[in-house]
């Protein structure tokens, strides 16, 4: 089903929606928080939707700290939150997530308390390969709703029940779809497929490990993390205990396959001591382990690392090099 809803509509729309739900959405650059009046409409945020389903910190168990204590688990979050504003290339990274943590039931509490109301970009950003990626923006995948901005109105398709519900509270009447159809097409045609990117799930990756190219494009790396913090794919974490007098909390951070202590065991040994092994695995696991598992590789396309790489490391130039050796 395909509505319309006028731009000036959408401000009472997110107003209605909060009376009744807890509502987040993009309020800067940089990205979410709770619907106060900012809203950041402009592109995607530095921070993908993935911290409303992998927080930065995510109590999991409490315990008091004294021998033959019990612990008890967290209950996660109960309340109905929507999220407004998801780039559809982020709700993709929540399901390419999601095969992992798929039987983890704080990841799976968080996605049923959770509505997604995507929005497609006016335009392609400039670092921006979704479709090259196989995320057709306008496919709704992993959203209840998607927007598409088109003249004056928002263009609007209704994925799934819950999405309808949301959609009623706001003044958008029924049509569109002839519009909204041609608006993909005219995106498609932005995007050319990718011959690197088609090559490289042809071959096998294994005879590339030892190639010396990764000294090479490693070498700029400051391994600072950014890149996979930002990431709306990657999903490494850490398990700490905060031990506060006799209070304790065993808690799940966000962790980065690029720190030197991420892949340190006990013993002092380190399978990725070096920071080229590091760097070669954050692309072996995207594009040739994840692949391997999943079907498919783990990255969307929303360009943010090489946005934001302070080194200005580009994946284009490590794809091509991944292929072309
Ligand atoms: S953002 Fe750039 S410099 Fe930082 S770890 Fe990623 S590739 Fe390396
Ligand atoms: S690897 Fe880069 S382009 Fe791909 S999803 Fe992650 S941040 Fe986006």
């Amino acid at each position: 089903m395909y509505y319309i809803l006028k731009r000036e509509d959408l401000r009472p729309w997110l107003e209605a929606i909060n009376r009744e739900y807890t509502l987040f959405v993009p309020r800067t650059r940089d990205g979410f928080g709770p619907y106060e009046g900012e809203l950041y409409l402009e592109g995607k945020t530095r921070l993908s939707a993935k911290e409303f389903f992998l927080p930065w910190r995510e109590p999991l168990l409490v315990y008091e700290a004294r021998p033959g204590a019990l612990p008890k688990v967290v209950e996660g979050p109960a309340e109905q939150r929507v999220v407004f504003g998801v780039r559809p290339c982020d709700a993709r990274g929540v399901i390419l997530i999601e095969k992992v943590f798929s039987p983890d039931p704080f990841w799976q509490k968080r996605r049923e308390a959770t509505s997604l109301i995507g929005l497609v970009c006016e335009e392609p950003g400039t670092e921006c390969f979704c479709w090259a990626m196989g995320v057709n923006p306008f496919s709704g995948e992993g959203l209840d709703l998607v927007l598409v901005p088109h003249e004056e109105v928002y263009l609007v398709k209704v994925i799934t029940e819950a999405g309808k519900k949301l959609l009623s509270l706001s003044r958008a009447a029924e049509g569109g779809e002839e519009a909204f159809l041609s608006r993909e097409k005219e995106f498609k045609a932005k995007f050319p497929v990718s011959p690197a990117l088609e090559k490289l799930r042809e071959k096998d990756l294994m005879t590339i490990y030892e190639a010396p190219f990764w000294e090479e494009l490693a070498l700029p790396c400051l391994n600072c993390g950014a890149c996979t913090f930002l990431c709306p794919t990657c999903y490494c974490f850490d398990v700490q205990d905060e031990v506060v007098g006799s209070e304790g909390v065993r808690v799940r951070l966000p962790e980065a396959c690029m720190f030197e202590l991420y892949s340190r065991h006990a013993s002092g040994h380190n399978p990725r001591r070096s920071p080229m092994a590091r760097f070669r695995n954050r692309f072996m696991h995207k594009f040739k382990y994840f692949l391997d598992e999943y079907g498919e590789p783990l990255c969307v396309g929303c360009g943010r690392c090489n946005e934001e790489c302070p080194a200005n490391i580009n994946l284009w130039d490590v794809v091509r090099a991944m292929s072309e050796v």
